[in-house]
């Protein structure tokens, strides 16, 4: 068992208490007792003197046996007188009187030369001894001194015993008065060392309770002591290291929340890792990129937690050499391309950072990169085919195909047609590229669909009968009027009718409808579709059709004067519209080119 402070200073100042009174009282004690024995002492020593004085006349010599009779009388006299008992022993030790014994019994006392008084007598004149009589068995303090006799004659020791009987009866009444005052002073003591044990431990325990609060996080708790004593000062010390503490404390919770703020909002992965390899942080960007939770990421083996070979080359690499890296990983399944850029903090402990990798998704870089690669070939390609037929059919008229007319005729309407071929390509090019610069501002003007479509549908019907198609709309119900570019709109319409008339073979059944969006959370929108009964796009290349230059059969396209670019210019108008565009396979056979566009009222051009 522990004791409390409180306790132990109590105690602490009660043993000492009674030890100090212990002490006090057994002084008192001794020297009460030395000064009554001394006072007991020179009383004796000046009744002797009396006695031996009264003694003298009647003593010249010592008393014979036969004179001890009357003698002994005489003793007896003085003995009541003195108050004291007297006793007259001859120089062998023989008892001739003593006040104390009758007359009879003197011959049975034994010798008493060996007491102590008689043998300091003997030695220095007089003697003094406290001892309990054989005689009468009480505690006594003799004293003896020599009484010479008359020349010749040996001398008489006399003896004085005075009974202590007085002075232990003092001596035990001056132990219990002191008892009563030794126990009220214990008492006192005892209320005083508990006050006092309280008042000095209070502000001790108080601070071992507001340490116990400091250590759960209570920050804002204080001490409060009033007195300017070294307890004082520990409890102002206190308050200090509590305000630095808090002070410390706030400043490190900023710089947390400001640091995981930036790690939070970052685009890029954030991947920190001690000397072992092991994950410190994790933040949300990487998180998402690798599908990995950051509680159960942290703490863990990096290999453990991202399992992908190259990474974990790479990072061996930094911790092995301890230099910055950079470098490219590609995740599966999902293509993603990551850019990593490693450099190193330089920790040399558990839990301290001793790389940073920092990750950029450049999957959409590359992908625009491709784009533009592919862009080029193909736009090189395109211009290409035509610029290389009309080059070989001049040379042949070079050649002399310019003797004969009809040949002539027949190369030069080929160049021509190259040459239209190559300017609508120009003209195609030229229009994307202003639609996807931005520069081409989209008005919204409230437009009449129906009527819109009616009319694209006569601008294409010369070339559909041309190839016996029948064309039909299907409008259902009143149209409300969207929001748009007209001319815009109608390109998009003409591009969609020219393809379903090139792509369906001859006989062929096209068809426009439009409606309005049945769900009620599509109740804004409009949808337009345009099906043919022709050859039909296969699954795989349809999201790629709306891609600049892509077709499904090359060959055939050109053969029937397409230039690739016809979708991707409908998606980006669409899309200008707020809209969406897609194709879908047509039952039995054919496709279906279905666009979505938005209800809007607002009549303010927009810019895209
Ligand atoms: P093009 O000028 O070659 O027609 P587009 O961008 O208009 O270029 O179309 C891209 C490709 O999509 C075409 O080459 C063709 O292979 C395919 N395509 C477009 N519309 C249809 C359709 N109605 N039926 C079948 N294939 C189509």
């Amino acid at each position: 068992m522990t004791l409390s402070i409180r306790w132990k200073v109590t105690l602490g100042s009660l043993l000492a208490v009674i030890c100090g009174l212990a002490v006090v009282g057994l002084l008192i004690l001794q020297s009460f007792e030395q000064q009554e024995i001394l006072q007991l002492r020179n009383m004796l020593e000046a009744r002797a003197n009396l006695v031996a004085y009264g003694l003298r006349p009647l003593l010249p010599a010592p008393p014979s046996v036969s004179g001890r009779i009357s003698f002994h009388t005489i003793v007896r006299d003085l003995g009541n007188s003195a108050s004291a008992r007297i006793t007259l022993i001859g120089a062998d030790g023989t008892v001739l009187a003593d006040s104390a014994v009758a007359e009879a019994d003197l011959a049975v006392i034994e010798n008493h030369l060996s007491r102590p008084e008689i043998q300091q007598a003997q030695s220095s004149g007089q003697g003094t001894d406290i001892r309990a009589s054989h005689t009468t068995g009480e505690r006594t303090m003799y004293h003896a001194i020599v009484m010479p006799m008359a020349a010749g004659n040996p001398p008489v020791f006399l003896r004085l015993g005075l009974p202590m009987t007085m002075l232990d009866q003092e001596t035990a009444k001056l132990q219990r008065n002191l008892g009563i005052a030794l126990g009220a002073a214990f008492l006192m003591a005892v209320l005083l060392s508990v006050w006092m044990a309280r008042n000095i431990t209070k502000p001790l325990s108080d601070m071992a309770s507001v340490a116990r609060r400091l250590a759960t996080g209570d920050s804002t708790i204080r001490i409060h002591t009033h007195s300017r004593d070294e307890v004082g000062l520990l409890g102002d010390t206190l308050n200090q290291m509590t305000d630095q503490l808090r002070a410390k404390i706030d400043e490190l919770s900023e710089d947390r929340a400001q640091l995981l703020a930036v790690l939070t909002s970052m685009v890029e992965g954030v991947l920190v890792l001690d000397y072992r390899g092991h994950v410190l942080q994790v933040n949300p960007a990487l998180e998402r990129m690798f599908g990995v939770s950051r509680t159960e990421a942290r703490g863990r083996p990096c290999a453990e937690v991202f399992r992908h070979r190259h990474l974990m080359d790479l990072v061996a690499d930094i911790l092995r050499t301890r230099t910055n890296h950079e470098d490219e990983i590609v995740l599966a399944p999902t293509g993603r391309c990551l850019h990593i850029e490693a450099s190193v903090a330089g920790g040399e402990h558990e839990n301290e950072a001793c790389a940073v990798l920092v990750f950029h998704d450049i999957t959409e870089l590359r992908r625009l990169e491709k784009i533009r690669k592919d862009f080029v070939a193909n736009v090189s390609h395109e211009l290409r085919t035509p610029l290389t037929s009309i080059k070989g059919y001049v040379e042949a008229l070079l050649d002399g195909g310019k003797d004969d007319p009809a040949t002539a005729v027949d190369f030069l309407s080929i160049i021509l047609k190259q040459s239209d071929r190559l300017n609508l390509i120009l003209e195609d090019l030229l229009e994307l590229s202003k639609i996807e610069s931005g520069s081409v501002s989209f008005k919204e003007d409230p437009l009449d669909l129906s009527n819109l479509i009616d009319r694209t549908l006569s601008m294409i019907k010369p070339m559909a009968d041309k190839k016996g198609h029948q064309l039909r709309s299907r409008i259902s119900g009143d149209l409300p009027l969207i929001a748009g570019d007209e001319g815009r709109l109608v390109q998009v319409l003409t591009n969609l009718l020219d393809n379903a008339v090139k792509y369906t073979p001859e006989k062929g059944t096209i068809t426009v409808a439009v409606q309005v969006l049945p769900d009620p959370s599509h109740a804004q929108a409009i949808e337009l579709t345009v099906t043919d009964t022709g050859m039909g796009i296969p699954e795989q290349d349809r999201p790629r059709v709306f891609e600049r230059f892509y077709r499904v059969d090359k060959a055939r396209s050109r053969e029937l004067g397409g230039t690739g670019l016809g979708l991707a210019i409908v998606k980006h108008i669409v899309e200008g519209h707020g809209g969406q565009v897609w194709v879908e396979g047509n039952q039995p056979h054919g496709s279906r080119f279905v666009v979505h566009l938005p209800i809007r009222s607002t009549r303010e051009s927009r810019l895209i």
